[in-house]
């Protein structure tokens, strides 16, 4: 009965699952305006008729104990309610378009803190001490390991950021960095899918070409995005036009979201994934292709962007996990975090514009992990098989691609030292 159960739910689950993935694909895409709370309120409802229903031992057990307790969050009514207002395209509708960012900020601010009220409240009356606890578990990934891997990132790299944002002129934006475009030099008639098509031939993934549709749109508001409709028969990127460097790195990273998706080989709940899975493949590919395609200059280039970059990931991980300990708190721990870099801090009450704090919760860290992890895979790549690039692409299919999340990234990883 339990199996029967589980089934039902299974196929019920991933049917408004794939109905969300294309959703917002078309959101982005084809700016379908598609009312995402719509599905949140479907899922909601499906999710909990079928809350404690069934337990199922092993990994399949782990993997939707997982996501319903993730679901029955995210998808909660408030929750629901109070994101899409925050959302970047409602965000004028709801608090007035013509503010500095400042004024923003405080209109916004009082959601964003009642957001995080209630992911909390929810989290622990499903029995997490905290939403971060939540997402953390769900995500197979330990605090106090994490912690220590982002601490370690900032005494690894944080000196050598804090040069290149002088010898670069880097700013801080809310959400992200500034003058990055000047880093790199990128060949004028640079061809994104020819370049994609060599790298696939590089690595022994030639059978995918034309099988992952690459959409070019100027997007103000995302930088790359993978939609992936089906798994693994439906994977499609979304990048603008690639110009810069960093555009460039941006591309192979989108590339290695789709690459995961569209070589797994499982079926059913095993063709979902975690976050910390998701970004951590984005980064390997990434930083596979720098080391295959670019040259020397470049090369050098781009592991400067990853520096800046990261720093700024470990430093708003540290300090979103600082921020859910003490709300209260914000402006002074964004000062306080942030002015590692170097940079002043011109306003900290721009804290709460960073959508990472509301729309993506509890997910900055895992760029962190995916860049520890790529160099490691590189390395490890590089020791095993040296200039046999076909095997790398084996190697990666075998061990990261095929099985999805029928085993987690710690297991995975584990072969070339697992970072959390
Ligand atoms: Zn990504």
């Amino acid at each position: 009965m339990k199996h029967r159960l589980a089934e039902s739910f299974e196929a019920a689950y991933l049917k408004h699952f794939w109905k969300f993935q294309r959703c917002q694909w078309e959101n982005y895409a084809d700016d379908a305006q598609h009312a995402l709370s719509v599905i949140d309120k479907e899922m909601f409802e499906l999710v909990t008729s079928y809350r404690d229903t069934f337990e199922l031992s092993g990994r399949r057990g782990e993997v939707f104990k997982a996501i319903m307790a993730r679901e029955l969050v995210e998808r909660h009514p408030d929750v629901s309610r109070l994101r899409n207002r925050l959302d970047l395209d409602k965000q004028s509708r709801y608090y007035g378009g013509e503010f500095s960012e400042r004024d923003l900020a405080r209109r916004i601010k009082p959601d964003v803190l009642e957001l995080m009220r209630t992911r909390n409240h929810l989290s622990q009356k499903l029995g997490f001490p905290s939403y971060v606890a939540l997402v953390l578990s769900t995500e197979e990934v330990e605090l106090e390991s994490l912690i220590a891997l982002l601490e370690q990132h900032l005494q690894d790299h944080l000196s050598t950021a804090r040069t290149l944002v002088r010898t670069h002129q880097i700013t801080l934006t809310t959400s992200w960095l500034s003058g990055l475009d000047t880093i790199g030099c990128l060949d004028s008639d640079f061809s994104p899918i020819g370049s994609i098509e060599q790298f696939w031939q590089r690595i022994g993934f030639a059978h995918l070409k034309g099988t992952i549709p690459l959409i070019s749109q100027e997007q103000p508001t995302v930088s790359g995005y993978v939609g992936v409709l089906s798994v693994p028969d439906d994977v499609r990127i979304l990048v603008r036009s690639v110009d810069t460097l960093g555009r460039w790195l941006t591309l192979f990273h989108e590339l290695g979201h789709a690459t995961a998706h569209a070589l797994n080989e499982e079926n059913g709940i095993f063709t979902t994934w975690t976050s910390v899975y998701d970004e951590t493949m984005a980064e390997v590919l990434e930083s596979i292709a720098s080391f295959m395609l670019l040259d020397e200059p470049n090369q050098q280039s781009a592991r400067e962007l990853k520096i800046l970059t990261g720093t700024r990931c470990a430093i708003s991980g540290l300090f979103e996990f600082a921020l859910w300990e003490n709300p209260s708190d914000a402006e002074r721990l964004y000062v306080e975090h942030f002015n590692r870099l170097g940079l002043e801090v011109q306003d900290p009450e721009v804290w709460a514009l960073d959508t990472f704090r509301y729309l993506d919760p509890i997910y900055i860290f895992n760029y962190v992990i995916g860049h520890q992890v790529a160099d490691r895979t590189l390395k490890f790549l590089n020791k095993e098989y040296g200039d046999e690039f076909s095997k790398w692409g084996d190697w990666l299919k075998h061990n990261y691609y095929a099985d999805g999340r029928r085993r987690s990234l710690r297991e995975k990883t584990a072969i070339v030292g697992s970072v959390v």
